[in-house]
């Protein structure tokens, strides 16, 4: 049995996982350092049923627990520099499945950074994943970025991330301190910036007309209107 992008049926698939096969099940959040996709991502997460996968969160978790793969990475992640598509590729491959089994819309927040990882996220799962993954692109201006940037917060516990227009020292969700973002400063922002010019930008070319733009320099409470337009039109509902 074929399933609908005409690759084999698995054995054991029902045929109402055959059938969910175009179901929204991952919308990517793409966007510059900055453009607010932690705080779009939270937005959506204390709204709907969603799972936030985010592959920055991910990484700083294994260098904060020194793992092998931590230790492998940390000299990219302290710098602003990307880990390489292969390292990252693998970390999504084995970390993301676990994520999908479940019901919730899974939200890809950092991930894909690179044109190859845009292609190797279209061929997961044998390429079966491709018609569920809708794009956001959050368009921003450059000096709102470099506002936002140099002003942003993150919870010491938890990683809650905070705006520039944030003034707290304790976290709102937690209680934890608040502290500067270690991958925020000047020369490390230069090179998040000129990373994703040079690597991250192309991925929107390739995506081309699947991607769905909203506005991310209007205020927090349009932006988040503009989400829920879009989930709406994704058919996602809002949890009550
Ligand atoms: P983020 O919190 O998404 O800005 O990610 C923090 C750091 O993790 C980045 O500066 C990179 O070093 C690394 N990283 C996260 N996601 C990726 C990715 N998709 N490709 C390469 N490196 C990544």
């Amino acid at each position: 049995m074929r399933c609908c992008c005409g690759c084999k049926k698995k054995e054991n698939e029902s045929v109402s996982e055959v059938k969910d096969a175009g179901k929204v099940k991952i919308v990517v959040l793409l966007g510059p350092p900055g453009a607010g996709k932690g705080t779009i991502a939270q937005y959506l997460l204390d709204n709907y049923e969603v799972v936030h996968f985010s592959t920055g969160n991910l990484l700083r978790n294994e260098v904060k627990n020194d793992t092998g793969l931590g230790r492998e990475v940390s000299a990219q992640v302290g710098s602003g520099g990307l880990v390489s598509d292969d390292i990252i590729n693998r970390v999504v491959e084995s970390n993301l499945a676990k994520t999908l089994e479940g019901d919730s819309v899974v939200l890809l927040d950092g991930y894909p950074r690179s044109v190859d990882q845009a292609k190797f996220l279209d061929r997961l799962d044998s390429g079966c994943l491709k018609d569920t993954i809708r794009i956001i692109e959050i368009d921003v201006g450059s000096e709102v970025v470099v506002a936002r940037l140099s002003g942003r917060k993150v919870c010491s516990k938890c990683g809650a991330t905070f705006g520039y227009l944030d003034v707290i020292t304790e976290c709102s969700r937690c209680g934890g301190v608040i502290v500067k973002r270690a991958d925020d400063e000047e020369a490390v922002l230069m090179r998040r910036w000129q990373e994703y010019e040079n690597t991250t930008m192309p991925v929107f070319e390739y995506y081309g007309s699947r991607l769905l733009e909203i506005n991310g320099d209007a205020s927090p409470d349009e932006v988040a209107r503009n989400v829920s337009d879009v989930f709406r039109g994704f058919g996602v509902k809002k949890r009550r």
